[in-house]
């Protein structure tokens, strides 16, 4: 059974059960409760983190000539600069984190669906958008995974969610403690399918990268370059055909010891799994499960085939 680091998450504090939402309430989100237990939790609210009070008035997202802005209606008050240097301390303030997981529809944490209104009072809808702090967030951390609860209803989103923050976890805890360069190839090893899934073109060029190494000298570099690259395979967003492509490697792998009538059944399940019919972890559980049988230690140590605690699935 694979041992997992647990990543830093900063979670908007109204989904980590603090009464901080505007009518003094919580949000109670069943995967957010179970995720919790995962991690390591850096709450932040950052209405309360202007001065807001609890109970408050509704707060709205405004544009105005393509600048967003958060307006108060009842009290008049433009927040957008508070709100802007609130943001701005926080990111600074992080050292190390692994991804957000933010309140969606929110004025300020909204990573998705926030009303967006054409003009400060809101009461003329322009679109759906982000809240203000998110966007400062996004705008900041272009390569860890920034989502809201309401996205990752979306099996697809929070598989690719748990698989990105529980690997950059992996990574932070191992990069600090990596000595040798055959800790670091044991590394790119166990994540070989995951990187293949992600970007064949990255795990080629991190695979080109370790390859250079001549000398102890080296190391720091490599392992800082890797670091770079490894964060930026992550970032990209695998699609179905990808996964395929990956499923197909790994039966490649493992097909001198299964039957015809297998490899037909573990195609139709591909076939299914690309048409939506089944979730990712079907194709996952089947090769693992083989890959016990035959004991096939190289298959079973791929993070691809348990990429984060299987409790979140
Ligand atoms: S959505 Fe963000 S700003 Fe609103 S209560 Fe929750 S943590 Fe605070």
């Amino acid at each position: 059974m694979r041992e997992f680091e647990k990543p830093i998450l900063v979670l908007s504090a109204c989904l980590d059960l603090q009464p901080v939402r505007y009518d003094g309430g919580t949000i109670k989100d069943e995967f957010v409760i179970k995720l919790r237990n995962y991690c390591e939790i850096l709450p932040v609210c950052p209405e309360v983190g202007i001065g807001l009070g609890i109970p408050r008035d509704r707060i709205i997202v405004y544009v105005k000539n393509n600048t967003y802005g958060v307006f108060q209606p009842t009290t008049g008050r433009d927040l957008t600069q508070e709100l802007l240097a609130f943001s701005n301390n926080f990111i600074k303030s992080l050292q190390e984190v692994d991804g957000f997981l933010l309140k969606s529809k929110s004025p300020s944490c909204g990573v998705s669906n926030t009303t967006v209104y054409k003009d400060t009072e809101g009461k003329e809808f322009y679109t759906k958008g982000k809240g203000l702090f998110a966007m400062e967030v996004l705008k900041t951390y272009t390569d860890i995974p920034v989502e809201d609860e309401g996205r990752l209803r979306n099996p697809q989103l929070r598989d690719l969610f748990l698989t990105r923050i529980f690997s950059l976890a992996h990574w932070r805890v191992f990069s600090k403690e990596l000595k040798t360069i055959t800790e670091l190839m044991n590394f790119h090893r166990t994540y070989k399918y995951m990187l293949l899934s992600f970007s064949p073109m990255l795990l080629k060029k991190m695979g080109r990268l370790l390859a250079q190494y001549r000398s102890k000298e080296d190391l720091e570099s490599i392992k800082s370059e890797y670091g770079l690259l490894f964060k930026k395979a992550l970032s990209k967003k695998p699609h179905a055909g990808s996964h395929i492509n990956t499923f197909m490697h790994i039966l490649g792998h493992l097909s001198d010891f299964l039957t015809s009538r297998e490899k037909k059944h573990f195609l139709e399940v591909l076939e299914k799994f690309k048409n939506g019919k089944l979730p990712i972890s079907v194709p996952r559980e089947i090769l693992r499960s083989w890959a016990y049988r035959f004991g096939d230690s190289y298959v079973l140590s791929q993070a691809y085939l348990d990429p984060y605690p299987e409790e979140l699935e």
